[in-house]
């Protein structure tokens, strides 16, 4: 019996995450349910699955909750950032979907590696904004870490065993030479430059391929999404970015793929649904059904490739430069994304104006060594504060 924590449970990883657990009832015990503040759907899935413990980010949230469930004496209710920490290293949890979105879930998700715990990574922007801290924490504290980025998981499972099972981590040791990391291009691959400003976050939000929540929509949108998987992916297979090379692939069939010093590449192809990396890494390093559709080639018939537009996603360079740049500059650059995704979603802002809103921060701030989760937090705070200021102005 594997005993899961999901944190971020009413979201759409969350959400995926659930529906594989109850297809393996027998063989996964879930001990705990977070969110942040949708009461009605955490008390659904309270009631589905019976969790000891059910935890809301907002205070008044979790009254309600409470309130709820008055009557299942069985299932504790906690609140806020201690209440995350709390479960997410409970001695009787084996492993932990980190799924909360953003910045957000970095001290949680990190609770979880300092617990020794699996932890499963959904929440791209924790190893973004902590990078080095987080991969030090999961070595030091025996944790385990697996990727469910659909992007990381495919190159998780192209790479030898020598690396996913024996923690051999340098990658020209077992012979892999780059990293081909695939994008679909999202909603405005061919829409008109020239009519980006105006694109509204319901345009956005519909991607081609995935139905995703929001945030990670919108960053598709803006690839700004591609710019934080390759920083993932430099942390998640100690490479620098220079050997990630980011491809268009509209079909979304091929998730990355791994090119090998003989001429071999290796890729891993499948239907654009989460339940697929999520029931792998459930069940590492075994298989277990999904309820994935299998991948039709002769429906699908074509696979392509486009080189990235650069000049359409400025996201990405910013992000390569951030990543070159090291220290808290990713953290910076994840802060000042989260701002400008925020103010675009709520009308504030014109969706060009993210890149500038993100690189004005970036060339206003310099990083510096991330040694401390102190002084990531402090630099993560500044960002903030300053997009928010410079927001008046785009
Ligand atoms: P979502 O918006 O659908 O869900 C986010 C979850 O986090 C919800 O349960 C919400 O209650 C919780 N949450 C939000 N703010 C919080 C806070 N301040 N404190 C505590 N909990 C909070 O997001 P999603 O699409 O499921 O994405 C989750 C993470 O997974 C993101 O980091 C995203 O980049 C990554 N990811 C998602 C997909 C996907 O297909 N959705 C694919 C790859 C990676
Ligand atoms: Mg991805």
């Amino acid at each position: 019996m594997i005993r899961v924590c999901i944190l971020g449970a009413t979201g759409s990883i969350g959400v995926s995450t659930l529906d594989v657990i109850k297809q393996h009832a027998h063989q996964f015990k879930v001990v705990a349910l977070t969110a942040n503040q949708d009461v009605e759907r955490l008390f659904q899935q309270c009631v589905e699955f019976l969790p000891s413990y059910a935890v809301m980010a907002d205070a008044a949230a979790a009254e309600q909750l409470a309130a709820r469930l008055a009557h299942f004496d069985e299932i504790t209710v906690l609140s806020g950032v201690e209440g995350l920490k709390h479960v997410a290293s409970l001695p009787e949890v084996d492993t932990v979907m980190a799924a909360i979105v953003g910045g957000a879930g970095l001290l949680p998700t990190l609770a979880a590696a300092q617990a020794g715990k699996r932890v499963l990574l959904a929440n791209k922007e924790a190893l973004v904004m902590s990078g080095q801290l987080f991969l030090d924490a999961v070595h030091q504290h025996g944790a385990q870490l697996l990727p469910i980025d659909s992007e990381h998981n495919a190159i998780f499972q192209c790479m030898p065993a020598s690396f996913t099972q024996h923690g051999v981590k340098n990658l020209t040791a077992v012979g892999v030479s780059r990293i081909l990391l695939t994008a679909s291009g999202g909603p405005f691959r061919n829409y008109p430059l020239e009519q980006l400003g105006s694109v509204t976050p319901e345009q956005a939000c519909n991607h081609p391929k995935w139905k995703m929540g929001r945030k990670i929509s919108v960053d598709s949108a803006t690839m700004m999404n591609k710019g934080l998987e390759v920083i993932e992916a430099c942390w998640l297979f100690n490479t620098p970015p220079e050997r990630i090379e980011v491809l268009i692939h509209p079909q979304s069939v091929i998730h990355s793929m791994v090119e090998y010093v003989d001429g071999s590449t290796l890729a891993q192809l499948g239907n654009p649904d989460m339940r697929t990396p999520i029931a792998h890494a459930l069940a590492f390093p075994e298989r277990m059904t999904s309820g994935v559709a299998r991948l039709n080639l002769l429906e699908i018939a074509k696979l392509e490739f486009e080189p990235m537009d650069f000049a359409r996603f400025p996201c990405l360079r910013l992000a390569y430069e951030a990543m070159q740049a090291g220290g808290t500059t990713t953290a910076i650059l994840n802060a000042a994304n989260e701002i400008a995704v925020e103010a675009f979603l709520a009308g504030k802002l014109r969706f060009t104006a993210i890149a500038e809103l993100i690189e004005q921060t970036l060339s206003r701030l310099n990083g510096r060594a991330a040694n401390t989760l102190e002084i990531i937090l402090e630099d993560d705070t500044r960002a903030r504060q300053l997009a928010e200021e410079l927001l008046t102005t785009l």
